[in-house]
């Protein structure tokens, strides 16, 4: 494992333990997978990975970690109206771009659209507590397999 990825596991301990959240070793696992995955993964995907290595494991399990985490801060929560719910441990401002074939979520940064907001109040009179931007389309992986 890389030395970012063992600080980000570090710090997010830390987090954790500051939060008085005790930290089981499938807690420890979830959280593990969460910082190195970067496909943003539902809790089903996060339990076959994990269910190998912790057979008593179960998907209720998952969630239960991932609310834990979610409350004090350390994933966020996607939901994009299709299916399950997408968990994505890079809290920082950032977009994303949904493949429509495969439903893979993939970041990316573009300064934050605070213009927008600014004239939706203006505009509208609202006080604006945030936007969502998602942008559509087909990812690498699938765009290859289409053109076979
Ligand atoms: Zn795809
Ligand atoms: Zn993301």
């Amino acid at each position: 494992m890389a030395v970012s990825e063992e600080l980000k596991i570090q710090e997010a301990v830390g987090r954790l333990k500051e939060s008085g959240v005790r930290i089981t070793p499938q807690r420890h696992a979830v959280l593990e997978y969460l910082l190195n995955a970067d496909i943003h993964p539902t809790a089903d995907d996060i339990f076959k990975a994990l269910e190998g290595k912790f057979p008593n494991m179960s998907v209720a399990t998952v969630y239960n970690n991932l609310r834990v985490f979610r409350e004090i801060g350390l994933v966020k929560e996607l939901t994009y109206g299709d299916s399950s719910s997408r968990f994505d441990c890079n809290t920082s401002e950032h977009y994303h771009i949904i493949c429509e074939t495969c439903g893979k979520i993939v970041d990316f940064h573009y300064p934050s659209l605070d213009e927008v907001e600014s004239l939706a109040e203006q505009v509208t009179g609202f006080d604006v507590s945030h936007h969502r931007m998602e942008v559509y389309g087909t990812c690498k992986d699938c765009k290859a397999v289409t053109k076979h």
